[in-house]
């Protein structure tokens, strides 16, 4: 029997073997509570205090501007809601392609405070925020505002240029914030020098475990605690913290960053090759994500014409061996279509299907997941 070929890595990638060891090993040897003042909680503190360095290096910002939190849906949550609580934002653009973590928690705002603005820019084809409005509206109304773009959008891959938004942001006095969830560890990021105010990471979108991320935030803007109850992550967050999946996450982060380029030209080329494969089955797919501007290297979200040999295509591949999404997995199981393709105005009855690649993916996949498709389509 064939093995399964997994290429949802938008929805979570694969533990790395070294990264479980990292974690093994806290959690056998490292018990201590890092709060302790003994040996033992010494030991622990220095584990999480080694990791925090890491991180904050890789994205070129100081070590007191990261927390961690148990993954990227609460570091999205945090920046939103402490930014109107703490910070007097009067304003959030956005837009209406983010995760649900963000534009849920916009509803939550919305609902508990009537004052704040809540405005969503227009998008392009593949999902991407137009940021010449967001200039213009910046521009118009000097209203206090928190702008939070995501830098790739998980369902079609596509990307917004953080440097250019973070300086319009500065020039019109605003803050900035970027879900950088599905980019942490495969693309640089440097959040300091390019402006940026916030962001947020999840540990398992780069090969590390889940319940676990972080959130940078800037030391000119200070939030107050989003969890009460203990002194933890410099009062910002109680509760004893997650050493392994602490852990586990600055190993993976450094192992991707290390093998950044050479992920990206492997994953790339699997792309064009699936893509191109794609083509000749079916020559009218059509491709969201980079019609208008770049998109994510791990990303091809393609859409299926209207047809009934089409219409259970993600459930046959599921069937054959081959495991992809029909947009966001992050609430799959709803059956409840996606906002994102609706909110780019996707003709109905098209099928959308996103693969999505990591470094575990061979050519010889994409191979095998064509043939699949072909038996499917052209029975
Ligand atoms: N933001 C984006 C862009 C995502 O793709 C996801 C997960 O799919 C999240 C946020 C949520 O991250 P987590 O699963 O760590 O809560």
């Amino acid at each position: 029997m064939n093995p399964r070929i997994y290429l949802d890595n938008a929805a979570t990638t694969p533990l790395l073997p070294e990264v479980v060891d990292a974690m093994a090993e806290v959690l056998k040897n490292n018990y201590g509570n890092p709060s302790s003042i003994h040996s033992e909680g010494r030991k622990a503190r220095t584990c999480i205090e080694d990791s925090r360095k890491k991180i904050a290096l890789s994205l070129g910002v100081s070590i007191g501007e990261i927390f961690f939190t148990s993954c990227g849906t609460e570091s999205n949550n945090m920046v939103l809601k402490n930014s109107v609580r703490d910070l007097g934002v009067k304003r959030i653009i956005s837009s209406p392609a983010e995760h649900h973590c963000i534009l849920h928690s916009l509803n939550r705002i919305s609902a508990e405070h009537p004052e704040v603005q809540i405005k969503f820019l227009p998008i392009d084809s593949d999902g991407r925020p137009n940021i010449e409005v967001l200039d213009e509206w910046l521009k118009r109304d000097p209203t206090y505002t928190l702008v939070s773009l995501m830098h790739a959008n998980n369902e079609t891959g596509a990307m917004v240029d953080l440097p250019q938004i973070a300086s319009i942001c500065r020039a019109n006095n605003a803050l900035f914030h970027s879900d950088t969830v599905q980019t942490v560890g495969y693309f640089p990021i440097k959040a300091r020098e390019w402006g940026l105010h916030f962001l947020s990471g999840s540990a398992h979108k780069f090969h590390g475990p889940k319940g676990i991320g972080f959130v940078y935030i800037n030391s000119d803007n200070h939030l107050s605690p989003y969890i009460d109850g203990g002194a933890q992550e410099r009062n910002m967050r109680a509760g004893t913290e997650n050493i392994h999946g602490i852990v586990g996450m600055s190993k993976a982060l450094e192992i991707a960053i290390q093998n950044m380029e050479k992920n990206q030209l492997h994953i790339t080329k699997l792309k064009e090759s699936l893509l191109q494969g794609l083509h000749r089955l079916q020559p009218d797919i059509k491709v969201v994500g980079n019609n208008q501007g770049p998109s994510h290297f791990k990303v091809l979200n393609v859409l299926f014409p209207p047809d009934k040999k089409t219409d259970l295509i993600l459930m046959n591949l599921d069937i054959h061996g081959v495991s992809v999404s029909g947009g966001s997995a992050c609430s799959s199981g709803a059956d409840a279509g996606s906002h994102v393709m609706e909110a780019i105005g996707i003709e109905p009855g098209w099928n959308t299907i996103r693969f999505s690649f990591s470094k575990f993916n061979k050519m010889k996949d994409v191979e095998r997941v064509l043939s699949e498709i072909k038996q499917i389509i052209q029975p």
